[in-house]
This record gives C-alpha cells, sequence and structure tokens, in this order.
C-alpha cells in the first residue's frame, strides 16, 4: 500500500468508538488498490464528545469523505451542512462526503441501501411487496425506512418491549407520513399477530441481532408452520454465517434463507461510489474478505 501514497493521494476517514475491528478499512483500501485510485481510508477512535473536533478536522485537512459508525451516526448530523432524505429520516449518518474538498458537509446513510441491494442481487426485488421486520434498531430503522423509500407496499414493523418500542413507533409514524408505504407497529410479545403478519408477507427480515453472540441460541421463529416455500427470510446478522434463525428456515423449506454479508458489502459499495465516483469491484473484495 505504500507503494500507493504519495502527496497526492486523498484521505477518506472512519469515526467511531471502539473501531480497531472494522473491516471497512481493508475492503476500502483494497478496494482503491486494485482500482489504483488515490485514495487511502484511516479508521480514528473519535467519541461522541470529540466529534465536532474531527469533523472541524475533515474541513480543515480536506479529507474527502468520512465514514461514521456508533456512537456518532445520530450525533453528527448536527455538524453537517447537507443530509440526505434517507438519513434525515433514519436520523443517522454512515458516510460523509466533503464536495471537492472544500469543506461542504453531505451525509448519507448506506446501511439501507445496502440491504436493499443485498435484497434485489438474491431476485427478491422490495417493491410492491409486503413485509415483516423484526427489530428497530439502528439496523432495523435504517432497512425499514430505505425500504419504504424504494417501494414496499406494506411494511410490518415487531419490536419488543424495551427501549427501542417509542423508535419504533416513530418509524412507522415517519414512513406513514413521507412515503407511500403503509407501515403497522406492533409488538413482539403478540405472538399470533407476528405469525400473521409473516403469513401475509413475501420477506421475513430480522434485524434483531438475535443469533449474534450472546444470543447464538435464540431464534425469535420457532414455529415451523411459519416457513414457507414461498417466503424468503434475511437476517442481517453476518456472524455466524448460518444463524438459527436462518438454520430453521432451511430446514423447513424458506424460498430463500440469507445473511447479512451482502448488506455489509452493500453498504460499504455504496459508500465508496460516493466517495470517489468508482464501483467497487464487489467479487473481488468479497472473495478477499469474506
Ligand atoms: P440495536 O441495539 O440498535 O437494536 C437491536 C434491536 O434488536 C432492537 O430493536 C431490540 O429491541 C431488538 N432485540 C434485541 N434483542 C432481542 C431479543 N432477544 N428479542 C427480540 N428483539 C431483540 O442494534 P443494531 O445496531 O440495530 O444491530 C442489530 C444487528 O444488526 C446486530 O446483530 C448487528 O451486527 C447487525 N447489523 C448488520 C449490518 C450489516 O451490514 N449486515 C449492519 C448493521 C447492523
Amino acid at each position: 500500500m505504500t507503494e500507493r501514497i504519495d502527496g497526492h493521494t486523498y484521505l477518506i476517514s472512519l469515526l467511531a468508538y471502539p473501531i480497531r475491528h472494522s473491516l471497512s478499512p481493508t475492503m476500502h483500501n483494497e478496494a482503491f488498490a486494485k482500482l489504483n485510485l488515490p485514495y487511502a481510508y484511516m479508521a480514528f477512535d473519535v467519541t461522541n464528545s470529540e466529534l465536532e473536533d474531527a469533523v472541524q478536522g475533515i474541513r480543515a485537512l480536506g479529507i474527502r469523505g468520512s465514514n461514521i459508525s456508533m456512537p456518532n451516526k445520530g450525533k453528527i448530523i448536527d455538524y453537517l451542512d447537507e443530509v440526505s432524505e434517507g438519513a434525515r429520516l433514519i436520523g443517522a449518518v454512515n458516510t460523509v462526503t466533503n464536495v471537492d474538498g472544500k469543506g461542504h458537509l453531505v451525509g448519507y446513510n448506506t446501511d439501507g441501501i445496502g440491504a436493499m441491494r443485498a435484497l434485489r442481487e438474491e431476485g427478491v426485488p422490495v417493491e410492491g411487496q409486503t413485509i415483516t421486520i423484526a427489530g428497530a434498531g439502528g439496523a432495523g430503522t435504517a432497512v425499514a425506512i430505505q425500504g419504504a423509500l424504494d417501494g414496499i407496499k406494506n411494511l410490518h414493523i415487531f419490536n419488543q418491549d424495551d427501549e427501542h418500542w417509542e423508535n419504533a413507533l416513530l418509524t412507522g409514524e415517519k414512513i406513514n407520513k413521507n412515503t407511500k408505504c403503509h407501515a403497522t407497529v406492533e409488538r413482539l410479545e403478540d405472538q399470533e399477530t407476528f405469525k400473521r403478519r409473516i403469513a401475509e408477507s413475501s420477506v421475513y427480515i430480522d434485524a434483531t441481532g438475535v443469533g449474534m453472540h450472546p444470543q447464538e441460541n435464540l431464534s425469535l421463529i420457532n414455529d415451523p408452520e411459519v416457513i414457507r416455500e414461498d417466503l424468503v427470510v434475511f437476517d442481517v446478522v453476518y456472524a455466524p454465517a448460518e444463524t438459527k434463525l436462518l438454520k430453521f428456515a432451511r430446514e423447513n423449506g424458506a424460498k430463500k434463507a440469507f445473511n447479512g454479508l451482502g448488506m455489509m458489502l452493500y453498504q460499504g459499495a455504496a459508500a465508496f461510489k460516493l466517495f470517489c465516483g468508482e464501483e467497487m469491484p464487489v467479487d473481488y473484495i468479497k472473495d478477499l474478505l469474506f
């Protein structure tokens, strides 16, 4: 990589805490190197209290773009000049561009965009569909709102009675007010309604993280009758590669059952395009990283 870096190299940053475990620096640097583009991507430990200074740093240094991760995805909006419609509705930004390096910062959210592309690549476009989603945390909100903007017809949102419930209600309200999609919001504890909504849906999306450590032995669906041969099951978790839900869906004959690897890859690809205007070589990156 050092051979690529010279006085003309543009910097892309990643501002989050903790961040050292992230795959994003490898993903973007390998893609820049593959396409021989004059960019380098670096991760910086930045907390909420350091974020304003870090954003000033982006402007002062002419850093060309940045990914933003937790805990900064919501807070960063206060410091930007412009925010895309999707990011504004989601209330979170994961990608910032510094237009021509001149200090005008625009925020986007590519998490939901990545999820929609992952569905399309699996042959499951969401336009006109009835879909059920469990989980209205960070990932669930991005997927729900982007899906509604991309043309889901009916979206049934479920959340358990916890600190994310209010956000589930808010997400449903935003969707009904700002998009053509019709959203309902219901409690996950109401299992009869949950099963009925899935029965009405062509796709079930699990955005709860259930199935991932420390909840690897759990699945929100345990009744074989819920799984149908015309139901697509998408779990946003990608480690483990096959959650208990995905195994259950596969064994009980779901039409398709796939994990969040595509979402992860394509959110990165959408950010990459915003940073440098080029398509990420996704097949190359997929082979390299996963
Ligand atoms: P979060 O904490 O913001 O939200 C978690 C959601 O899951 C909440 O709605 C919560 O109510 C629900 N939940 C948690 N435990 C539950 C349980 N036992 N039963 C029912 N509901 C439960 O988390 P997040 O940032 O939205 O992340 C959720 C998952 O999505 C994580 O596993 C994360 O790794 C994954 N994720 C994947 C990608 C990707 O690109 N594939 C991107 C972001 C997040």
